[in-house]
Order: structure tokens, then C-alpha cells, then sequence
């Protein structure tokens, strides 16, 4: 196994092509000494994604939308794969610049930015960006007269785990007409249409009518002097391992070749979800547990209800839960293959009673010190994850497959500090010992065994 440093803080451990993810947390696991939560985090899931959406939808250039998860190294990779970004703040404009990508492959899309985020656009290059009301496009004429403006409508899917058109776009019958007069007689230059049909996009025709209102606003732009050739079709496209990005790029690809076949339009979107959701794997240690019995009144059977707590709760990771509508599925790290199962709720650390991450599921019986794993956790976690009562915010390790890593090492400006270990589960358990990054902490036994 080799470590590469992409940059002082973030480093991928390259494994061999036969391991996968859930062999690197049995390495981890079976050394009985990790008792903090942690993750891994896959790269050749965010490259296996991209060439996917390179494949499916040749025409739509991909800007992450770095607000879903932006740790350095996703976005290291995804720049050097040649993606643009969407960036929502002041902030996350420096995070990217700061990785050398050039200013025009970032769209400010945010339609109700905080005038200094906009002085900001203006002084560091990032010239393209997003409005749905009059308000903003009186703003940006005083801070940022030369910008090139999107108008965002609103389309929302009828299903989707997070509707946003409640806040933002405009109506594209109604409103874009008006504000799009007003923009012309402030002398703003605007280049196009963006939509965002909601996160986790259940209705993929949604895609299509937002496509089309898209078409009418082009064609309304056009009687007013403007010549649009940006359209934005946002985000919305679903990451898990379950999901499939086919059924929307049919209807996009569909969609631009009846409403935009004039190749001039150039089209962007801004996945988030879709990118990172399966490159993140949670695994959290049972570090208390209670058991409930109830006795039925009339045939005085008891049944036993087992609490878990763990290590990681709403206020860390699954935050997710509250604020993105997730579903998280907990699977037993050990093998449960014929175990019985029980009525069983997961809870976090922390002292709220609020903080429950599932109230019921059919469990085996677990013990302190056993683990439970968390698939698909990449998307709208660790940004707003909060360490609130002491609990910290897991710590996310990274690896490559070698032919990630050999297709990374031709792209990245990667120092190849590498530590070459054999690809025995022994020498991958002792390289995450000596890593300086502090995996495996503190070195003492954390398993109890209760007697009965
Ligand atoms: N673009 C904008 C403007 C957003 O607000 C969001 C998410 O809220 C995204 C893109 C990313 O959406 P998703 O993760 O569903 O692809």
C-alpha cells in the first residue's frame, strides 16, 4: 500500500485492485483498538461517477456543487478530471481558487448573495453567476456591473428528497419576462437560463419541462436584444450505489437535442449528490446499550427492545437526517448470516434526546464494541457536522484503487511520498498504525464483556 500526500491534509491510501472497501475496515475493525467513528472515503468512486457522466450526457459539463461536501481531496480530483464548480459563498470561491483553477470555470450560484460576496466575485474573476428577483440585479449593477447573469427559474420535480423551489427561482412565464426587461435598462449583460428541479430528483421528466420554460425564456431573451448561450440545467441527479443516472440523461440528452440543438448553447449542470454520495462508508462503534422489556399484559410474554448508542448522531454525521431528508440503512460489521433478529433503535452520543438516528429496525443482538457501517454517506454530512457536546466529527481517510491511482498520477501534481507496504491485511493494519494522521487511537482494548 502506498500513501500519496495530495496536499498536507488530505492523503490517499493507495490499496491494491482486489481490495475494497469493506476489506480496509476489517483491517481496521479486527485490530480491536480504533474505537472512534470513521470514515472511508473511496476516490475511485468519484472518477468511476465522472466517467459515467462523461459517457451518459457528452454535452453537459459538470460543475460540483461544493456546498455537498467539500473536502480537499474530492475536490483536487474533480478538478484536475476537468470539472468546473458551483460555488455558493465568498468562501467557497477562495477554496476552489485556491486549488489553481481558473476563475471562469466557477458559477456563483447563489440568487441572493451578500453584497460583499459579490464584490468578492468581481475582484477575484469569477464573472458568472445566478438571480431569480429585482433586488439582486440592483446589487450586482452596483457591485459588479460587467457580470454575466443567469436568470434561475423554478421547475421542482413533484418528487424529490429536497425541494428548493419554495426559495429560489422565478416564475419563467411571469417573472423572467420582467425582470429581464428590468436587467436590459440597467444595461446587465445576462447570458442565460438556470433551473435547479431539487436535490435527490425523483421525477426525472421534471428535467424535461424545466428544459423546455428554459427554451421560452431563451426565446423571450431573444426580443429583447439578448443572445443566450448558457444553459444550466443545476442539480438533482441521486449518488447511491442503488442509483442510476440513465433514466434523466435520456430525457436531458432528449430534452437539449429537441429545445437547444444549436451547439453554440453550451450546457452545465451542478451535481452534487450524485458525485460523492458512494465514495463515503460511516462506520461507528456501539459504545452503550440498553434493552427494554415489556411484558404483554394479557399473555405475559416479554419482548426485549435494544437501544444502541453510538458514536456519531444528528449533530455529527447524520445531520443528514434532519436537514436533507436522508434514509440511512445500519449493517452489523460482523456476519449476522442466520442470527436472530430484534425490535432496535440507534442512537447518538450525545445528551439530547433529539439526537436519534433510527427510532425502529430489525437488528441481531449487538455488544459493546461491535460496529455498525453506513453506506452512501458522502452528500450533505460533514459540512454541517457540529463536534456539540464533545463528540467530534469523524475523521474521513481516503483510498484509491492502483488504477485510480495510476489514472490520478498522470493528472494531479502528486508528490509520490510513498510508502510501499506489502498488500497483506497485516501490513495494511500496521501502515494505518504508524500513519502520523493518527487512525488508530488510543491504542488500548475497548471491548467489554458483560456476564449475564
Ligand atoms: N446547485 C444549487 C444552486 C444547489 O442549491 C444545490 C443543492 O442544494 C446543488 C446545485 C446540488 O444539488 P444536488 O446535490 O442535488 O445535485
Amino acid at each position: 500500500m502506498k500513501i500519496i500526500n495530495l496536499t498536507t491534509n488530505s492523503r490517499v491510501r493507495v490499496i491494491n485492485n482486489r481490495t475494497d472497501v469493506w476489506n480496509v475496515l476489517r483491517t481496521v475493525v479486527d485490530s480491536e483498538t480504533q474505537e472512534d467513528a470513521f470514515y472511508i472515503c473511496d476516490i475511485g468512486e468519484v472518477v468511476r461517477k465522472h466517467k459515467i457522466w462523461k459517457i451518459l450526457m457528452p454535452r453537459v459539463v459538470p460543475h460540483y456543487a461544493v456546498k455537498c461536501n467539500d473536502n480537499r481531496a474530492i475536490l483536487e480530483v474533480l478538478a484536475a478530471l476537468g470539472t468546473g464548480f458551483d460555488c455558493a459563498s465568498k468562501a467557497e470561491i477562495n477554496k476552489v481558487l485556491s486549488l489553481g483553477v481558473d476563475s471562469d470555470r466557477i458559477i456563483f450560484a447563489n440568487p441572493a448573495k451578500p453584497a460583499s460576496h459579490i464584490r468578492h466575485a468581481a475582484l477575484t474573476g469569477v464573472n458568472t453567476m445566478t438571480f431569480d428577483n429585482e433586488t439582486e440585479l440592483h446589487k450586482i449593477k452596483n457591485f459588479f456591473p460587467e457580470a454575466k447573469l443567469v436568470v434561475r427559474i423554478r421547475c421542482d420535480a413533484k418528487v424529490a428528497q429536497c425541494q428548493l423551489g419554495m426559495k429560489f427561482g422565478c416564475d419563467a412565464t411571469t417573472e423572467a419576462p420582467y425582470l429581464l426587461s428590468v436587467a436590459r435598462d440597467l444595461g446587465l449583460d445576462v447570458v442565460g437560463v438556470s433551473f435547479h428541479v431539487g436535490s435527490g430528483c425523483g421525477e426525472p421528466d421534471a428535467f424535461r419541462r424545466a428544459i423546455a420554460s428554459s427554451r421560452t425564456v431563451f426565446d423571450y431573451a431573444a426580443t429583447l436584444g439578448y443572445n443566450f448561450n448558457l444553459l444550466d440545467i443545476g442539480g438533482g441527479y441521486p449518488g447511491r450505489r442503488e442509483d442510476t443516472l440513465e433514466p434523466i440523461a435520456k430525457i436531458i440528452n432528449d430534452s437539449l437535442d429537441k429545445y437547444f440543438p444549436d451547439p453554440h448553447v453550451r450546457v452545465i449542470a451542478e451535481p452534487g449528490r450524485y458525485y460523492v454520495t458512494s465514495a463515503y462508508t460511516l462506520a461507528c462503534n456501539i459504545h452503550s446499550i440498553r434493552t427494554i422489556k415489556t411484558e404483554d399484559p394479557i399473555t405475559k410474554e416479554i419482548t426485549s427492545h435494544y437501544m444502541y448508542y453510538i458514536n456519531d448522531g444528528v449533530y455529527g454525521s447524520f445531520n443528514c437526517i434532519l436537514y436533507d431528508h436522508q434514509v440511512v440503512i445500519p449493517q452489523p460489521f460482523k456476519n449476522c448470516d442466520g442470527l436472530e433478529l430484534h425490535s432496535s433503535s440507534i442512537w447518538g452520543p450525545t445528551c439530547d434526546g433529539l439526537d436519534q438516528v433510527i427510532e425502529e429496525c430489525m437488528l441481531p443482538e449487538l455488544k459493546v464494541g461491535e460496529w455498525l457501517i453506513f453506506e452512501d454517506m458522502g452528500a450533505y454530512t460533514l459540512p454541517v457536522a457540529s463536534p456539540f457536546n464533545g463528540f467530534p466529527v469523524p475523521k474521513v481517510h481516503i483510498i484509491a484503487d492502483e488504477n485510480t491511482w495510476d489514472l490520478l498520477k498522470g493528472i494531479l501534481p502528486l508528490r509520490e511520498d510513498h510508502f510501499i507496504f506489502g498488500q497483506t491485511p497485516a501490513n495494511i493494519r500496521a501502515s494505518l498504525q504508524n500513519d502520523d494522521n493518527s487512525w488508530i487511537f488510543p491504542k488500548l482494548p475497548i471491548t467489554v464483556s458483560i456476564s449475564k
